[in-house]
């Protein structure tokens, strides 16, 4: 038997029941990870470290401890969440050899339920993308079709998982960062409440609307590892005491369906058109929803049309703030080529930051000048408490909001990388998610379709269980019989 073609559940329970070690379920991923390199999902390899840990985990079983929830389970993380002596690149030049002296809260609470850090996945450089083109390491392949991107900007995370080199990842979401590559890789991704997981030790994008998410290949396994990271952080002024009641209660094992649960359904954002395929797909997700036994009514919100240009005002202007730091001094990178600590500090960051990123700092300061900062900052601020409260408002008539997680289906890889409308507008349903502090999960129609299509599910602050049993339910409908 293939031990890696099993759900993390079950990967768990059979290192419990000793039918497999630690070291076998490491060895296993390593050899798909071998096998699958030219995906190019890792930046980093953990491999020694892994195997030794999986060692020290196989003995503490034979001695009769008892045994942490993510026992014996492979898990990679996104390369912007720092490890301690494992290095932590953010996909950029920038931080080619940083080696964190810390662990984020995040690696600190996986390794106390026993769970094995065996990779750093690829990302967008410094989170900021779609598409994993632009990390400094090269692009990720979409394992469903090699020639289409992964989506980004946690494409590594999304592609490991899909393609078996991991039974799950965590990822970072500030706009739609883990939804939308799961979406487009055809594995589950959920976006947590803001302040639901610490960001202790995440290197920020923007820190309002940056949380880590977590991918998997079914909505059972990815709650998992969700309900294991659910915890109030101190080191985090920003994480909350109520996410730890959250999922406490919530039975995976069982049988959900959507009777009695009332479905917002947004087809539509303005005039933006849906590919045919995600169209299709999505009307058969609703119909399916119906027959499931939710209620189901068409929703339009308006103020939607304005979330991408709100969140490319207030993101970009946080980015431009939080990569202030990366300046030759203090982190990373240092050019040679300077007389003048001004010199020190613009030769470092043209030599080390790509395009992309440049692009969002140039921006952010242009809205934070202050000429600008009434014009566009503050504006954007407005829009942002309107968006807000049109899901509170939605939310507070429906149980659940479903969309399609992206516009379209994904591209070819090198046809859009430098196309930012193209890029940016595969955000539209999701930043509006992060804009309001909500949480949000992304469950693919149908896993084995080639082209891939996924449907988003959203609930107020302090709902991940709603998601939960949507995605459970939704998962469990029989999509072939539409
Ligand atoms: N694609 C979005 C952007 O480029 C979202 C990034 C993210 O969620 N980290 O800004």
């Amino acid at each position: 038997m293939d031990i890696t073609n099993i759900s993390a559940y079950e990967m768990h329970e059979k290192f419990l029941n000793e039918e497999v070690t630690a070291v076998e379920l490491v060895n296993a991923h390593l050899e798909n990870m071998e096998k699958l390199k030219e995906l190019n999902a890792f930046i980093t390899i953990n491999k020694e470290e892994a195997l030794e840990r999986a060692k020290i985990l196989d003995e503490k079983l034979a001695s009769g401890a008892e045994m942490g929830v993510l026992a014996g389970i492979p898990i990679s993380l996104k390369d912007n969440i720092s490890t301690k002596g494992i290095r932590t690149t953010c996909g950029s030049k920038m931080l080619e050899n940083y080696i964190p002296p810390f662990n984020a809260t995040v690696v600190e609470l996986i390794e106390a339920e026993d769970g094995i850090i065996l990779g750093k996945t690829n990302l967008d450089e410094f989170a900021i993308g779609s598409s994993t083109e632009s990390s400094y390491f090269g692009a990720t392949k979409n394992p469903v079709d090699n020639n289409l991107i992964a989506g980004g900007s946690s494409g590594g995370s999304t592609v490991a998982v899909k393609s078996r080199q991991m039974p799950l990842s965590l990822g970072t979401d500030t706009g739609g960062s883990v939804r939308q590559p799961a979406s487009y890789c055809n594995v589950v991704g959920i976006k947590p409440t803001y302040g639901a997981i610490s960001r202790f030790g995440v290197v920020s994008m923007a820190n309002t609307m940056d949380q880590v998410g977590v991918v998997g290949r079914n909505v059972r396994d990815t709650s998992l590892l969700l309900k294991t990271l659910m915890k109030k952080d101190t080191r985090d002024g920003t994480s909350y005491k109520k996410s730890e009641e959250v999922l406490k209660n919530l039975d995976v094992n069982k049988n959900y369906d959507f009777k009695g649960i009332k479905v917002g359904v947004l087809k539509t954002i303005g005039d933006y058109k849906l590919d045919e395929i995600v169209a299709r797909d999505f009307e058969k997700a609703v119909e399916m929803v119906k027959s499931l036994g939710g209620q189901v009514e068409e929703i339009s919100m308006d103020s939607l049309k304005y979330a991408p240009a709100c969140y490319h005002v207030l993101s970009t202007a946080e980015v431009s703030s939080n990569l202030a730091r990366f300046d030759g001094l203090r982190y990373g990178y240092r050019s040679e080529k300077y007389e003048t600590t001004e010199e020190l500090f613009r030769n470092s960051r043209q030599e080390a930051l790509g395009k992309e990123v440049k692009r969002r700092i140039l921006f952010g300061t242009y809205v934070l000048l202050n000429e600008n900062k009434k014009e566009y900052y503050e504006k954007a601020l407005k829009v942002r408490r309107l968006i807000a409260d049109e899901y509170s408002e939605m939310l507070s008539k429906y149980d659940v909001l479903m969309t399609p997680t992206t516009p379209t289906i994904p591209f070819e890889l090198g046809t859009n990388s430098d196309n930012t409308e193209i890029q940016y507008n595969s955000d539209i349903f999701t930043v509006g998610v992060n804009l309001a502090g909500i949480c949000a999960i992304s469950v693919p129609f149908d896993k084995e379709e080639a082209a891939p299509v996924g449907i988003q599910f959203i609930a107020n602050k302090f709902e991940e269980d709603k998601l939960i049993k949507a995605g459970l339910a939704f998962e469990g409908g029989n999509v072939d019989e539409l």
